[in-house]
């Protein structure tokens, strides 16, 4: 019997949301320089800017919270934390840090210095601007398929090992700290890594004598496509996938804001004791002490919760089919979206949707202001914004992918407000053709540009 699939868990608790109108949406835009990390929640109806932070707990999640140990030092919550992270990831050492970022931050202080190279899968935005803000550079090793969104690949997040051997061997091993490997890899449309890729790249970095770190955010989801997509895996338990993964690495920095099922959030874990000594001293300095490390008890009990939860086939299966729902709705469409669908968020191929702003007037940009405006909807640029400049020249960096990201926070939206977002989109590309208008920038800090940026239009 093949019944349509349905969600393992049930509403306990409602959030209402906002509508306006579309006049009210123009003003709001322009308040907000056309950029739309400016605008306020509640002038968003779907808000799908990110799946960081936004997913909703259970209630064995809130549990915890009253549960929460808040003792400065070896707090019960942290240690349940620990032996949960032991026991998921296989790591021995963690440290709790507040989000993703601040974990690079104190294990790239420990571990990557001017000059470095640190080569990887399509590093994430915070993840390379930790690099660079170093004066190390970032050297991405996707395979080629990953640029093009009409070739189907299973695993469009691997890393190409005749790149990353190249990397290997035209740079000393000192100048190598580490290979950085996001799981899945959200720069290429939330894209996963095979087994086999993760097997192979571990192996090639033991060669030679290389450690190899996860961006573990997505790890769960990255899991989940392996189980659905590597043979060998169809009939093993998730939990057994990410045991194995994370074996062939190192360690692993985690934003626990996504597969963590939390809001605020995040760790590092590792095997090597000298890296684990040397980060806990910046934690300490930038974090707070290592069984907080920026995370109040109560959050990191709540983050255990969820570590077990996100690891579990029948959540996994509603969460990533639900991002296929709304796929797959599209493409019957034909709406141009980078295929195949990765795990939390569906891409637009601005290239295809507004082809006829140039490219330097932000064309990923002005997609997703149309989609904010039309429907209330709010998305991201994933293209020449967030590319931001070359460090070197100071100049635009084109990507080859101009994109507009929907993603879809975990156990928070239902399939009507899908069936929403896909009937504005479709309005959307079906009046592809009508003058569409580009954007210029007006102001624009030094890095991480795309969340500060003021835009005007031309
Ligand atoms: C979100 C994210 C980060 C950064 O984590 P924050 O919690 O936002 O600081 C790093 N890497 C990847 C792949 C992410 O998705």
């Amino acid at each position: 019997m093949n019944f349509p699939y349905a969600e393992p868990f049930k509403i306990k608790t409602i959030e209402n949301v906002k509508r306006s109108t579309m006049e009210q949406r123009k003003q709001w835009i322009e308040e907000a320089h056309y950029n739309l990390f400016n605008l306020k929640s509640e002038q968003v109806f779907i808000d799908l800017l990110t799946d960081s932070g936004t997913g909703s707990m259970s209630d064995n999640q809130w549990a915890e919270i009253m549960k929460g140990d808040e003792a400065y030092a070896g707090s019960k919550s942290f240690e349940l934390l620990k032996s949960t992270v032991q026991r998921i990831t296989g790591f021995k050492y963690m440290i709790p840090t507040h989000q993703g970022r601040a974990a690079e931050n104190v294990l790239f202080s420990a571990l990557v210095k001017e000059g470095d190279i640190v080569p990887g899968n399509a590093h994430f935005d915070t993840t390379k601007a930790h690099i660079e803000f170093r004066k190390s550079k970032a050297i991405d090793c996707t395979i080629d398929e990953a640029a093009n969104t009409d070739v189907f690949h299973p695993f469009k997040g691997n890393i190409d090992l005749n790149k990353l051997e190249d990397v290997f061997k035209k740079y000393p091993k000192e100048k190598i700290p580490m290979v950085i490997m996001t799981i899945t890899c959200n720069t290429a449309g939330g894209q996963p890594v095979s087994m086999k890729n993760i097997r192979e790249t571990g192996a090639l970095c033991k060669k030679y004598g290389i450690p190899l770190y996860f961006d573990g955010a997505r790890f769960a989801e990255n899991a989940y496509f392996i189980h659905k997509r590597e043979d060998a895996y169809r009939h093993a338990k998730i939990k057994e996938i990410v045991k194995e993964m994370f074996s062939y690495g190192d360690g692993m920095t985690m934003s626990a804001k996504k597969d963590g099922l939390v809001n605020m959030g995040g760790f590092i874990a590792t095997n090597s004791e000298d890296a684990y000594n040397k980060a806990t001293v910046f934690a300490i300095l930038f974090e707070g002490f290592i069984t907080y490390g920026g995370m109040s008890g109560r959050d990191m009990g709540a983050l255990a919760v969820g570590l077990d939860e996100a690891t579990e086939l029948d959540y996994l299966e509603s969460r990533v089919q639900q991002v296929h729902y709304l796929g797959r709705k599209l493409m019957a469409e034909n709406v141009p979206v980078q295929q195949p669908i990765g795990g939390h968020a569906i891409y637009l191929d601005a290239n295809k949707f507004v082809p006829t702003i140039p490219k330097e007037q932000f064309r990923a940009q002005s997609l997703a202001i149309e989609l904010y405006i039309i429907g209330g909807i709010r998305g991201v640029e994933i293209g020449t914004i967030l590319a931001d400049r070359d460090p070197e020249t100071g100049k635009n960096r084109y990507p080859d992918l101009e994109l507009v990201r929907l993603a879809i926070p975990r156990r928070t939206y239902s399939d009507n407000h899908m069936n929403y977002v896909a009937a504005v989109l479709e309005h959307v590309y079906n009046t592809r053709h009508e003058a569409r208008t580009g954007y210029e920038i007006i102001y624009e800090p030094p890095i991480l540009r795309h969340f500060t940026v003021k835009l005007r239009k031309i």
